[in-house]
């Protein structure tokens, strides 16, 4: 690693301060979005030698299961052990009956070293302590495996704040980073194989050689955190991760997320000024790519250019997406809404929003159609339930929950990401023909 530079604490060159402060409409009404359990179709995917342990129903198990279908013809690396109606006598039996469950499992399953406890919405698994079940796990099987719990409960989790959850119960796990180990970086959310082979090639022709990946693809990997680690969030819905990070007095390199050449530009030279690398190192390990999205933004850019586009909360994804299509597609943004508003990990993506745009945090979800049918917008960007009938009503949508599946990150995903806008138009263009 390199000497270490202050850290910056903005990597952007702000044209304006866009909607740092801009007003944002709240709402607490009914909401349209999934729960944490979510997370785990890709998560099990990420980290290849853990399982994920439902505490759930039936109606969690469907989710699951319908959500992650395809792993049926494999051999999923998820279950749920679901729990029926129980009084609180039963509930001693159900820590027992939860050991019994994971030794048959681990007998099975050798290869697993990480097992989290998921916990859901059943008032039976509330009352479960998951916490104190995990511990008593931990200590019967160790060292061979550790045992985590988090909770993707709909109550308490959307969608992807149950890779939040996920995440900060790793940070708990991992060793601590002694204070005066050279810095290291950390990049922080679940990014595709193929996306964090990429970026470690980028930061490798930077010289930053020595970078850690959380999650980390085998549980032993798991990165020591401390005060000499550095870390540049992946995603933009990590704020619990994020604190528990600080809390071992790990630092945030403040940046843009790498969505778009723009985005991922800004966030490697985010890193590459915290690690003191210098500019034209870094501009060389950058410009090539930067290119190549550029190029693969330009089809795309001439056919959204100048078209209007409406975001419902979904994934936590929409400021950095909002940002992406104004700033690089030439897009005209309706509103933009998100579950939740994190100012200080967004402050970077707040500030190029062009100003005036209306952002809504939280949804009631009646009162939202009402505003997007008054506005009319070409594109809504929205969660299923919402999409088909707003095609219904003559809309063009986009599902957002495709965001979260498809690789979009770095450059040489900025032309896949611009075309899942793309596409709705050209799908009905094709049916108008
Ligand atoms: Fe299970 Fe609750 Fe999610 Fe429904 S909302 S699938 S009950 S965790």
């Amino acid at each position: 690693m390199t000497q270490l530079a202050p850290i910056a604490t903005t990597n952007a060159e702000p044209r304006s301060i866009g909607c740092i402060d801009a007003p944002v409409l709240r709402e607490r009404g009914q909401r349209e979005v999934f729960c944490g359990l979510t997370g785990i179709i890709w998560l099990h995917r990420k980290i290849q030698d853990a399982f994920f342990l439902v505490v759930g129903s039936r109606t969690c198990a469907h989710l699951i299961q319908s959500a992650a279908g395809v792993m049926i013809f494999a051999e999923p690396r998820f279950a749920t052990a679901i729990i029926e109606e129980r009084d609180l006598a039963g509930l001693a039996d159900l820590d027992n009956e939860l050991v019994r469950v994971v030794a048959r499992l681990l007998e099975r399953r050798p290869g697993i070293k990480l097992l989290f406890l998921v916990g859901s919405c059943p008032s039976e698994v509330i009352k479960l302590d998951l916490a104190r079940a995990a511990a008593r796990l931990s200590s019967i099987h160790m060292p061979a495996v550790r045992v985590l719990n988090y909770s993707g409960s709909g109550i308490e989790t959307t969608f992807t704040q149950g890779e939040d959850a996920c995440l900060t119960a790793l940070v708990g796990d991992a060793a601590v980073a002694p204070a005066d180990l050279a810095p290291s970086l950390v990049v922080v959310g679940a990014l595709s194989d193929l996306v964090e082979d990429q970026f470690r090639r980028q930061f490798a022709e930077m010289g930053l050689g020595e970078v850690a990946f959380l999650p980390p693809r085998r549980a032993a990997d798991l990165a020591a955190i401390g005060p000499s680690t550095r870390f540049l969030l992946a995603q933009p819905f990590l704020g619990d991760t994020a604190r528990a990070l600080e809390d071992r007095r790990a630092q945030h390199i403040p940046a843009l997320y790498p969505l778009g050449a723009h985005g991922t530009e800004a966030w490697l030279r985010a890193a590459a000024r915290a690690f003191g690398v210098a500019d034209d190192v870094c501009e060389r390990a950058i410009a090539p790519g930067r290119e190549r999205a550029k190029i693969a933004l330009a089809g795309h850019r001439e056919r959204l250019a100048g078209k209007s586009v409406f975001l419902f909360p979904d994934s936590q994804l929409e400021i950095p997406l909002a940002r992406f299509l104004s700033d690089e597609l030439g897009m005209r943004l309706v509103e933009v809404g998100t579950p939740y508003l994190n100012r200080q990990r967004l402050g970077e993506e707040l500030a190029l929003l062009p100003s005036g745009i209306a952002i809504s945090e939280g949804q009631d979800v009646e009162r939202q159609l009402d505003r997007c049918r008054a506005a009319r917008p070409d594109l809504v960007v929205c969660g299923l339930g919402l999409a088909n009938p707003l095609e219904a009503e003559g809309f063009t949508t986009k599902w957002s929950i495709e965001l979260v599946f498809t690789p979009v990150q770095g450059f040489d995903q900025a032309g896949d990401l611009a075309e899942l806008f793309a596409r709705p138009f050209m799908r009905k263009s094709k049916l108008k023909v």
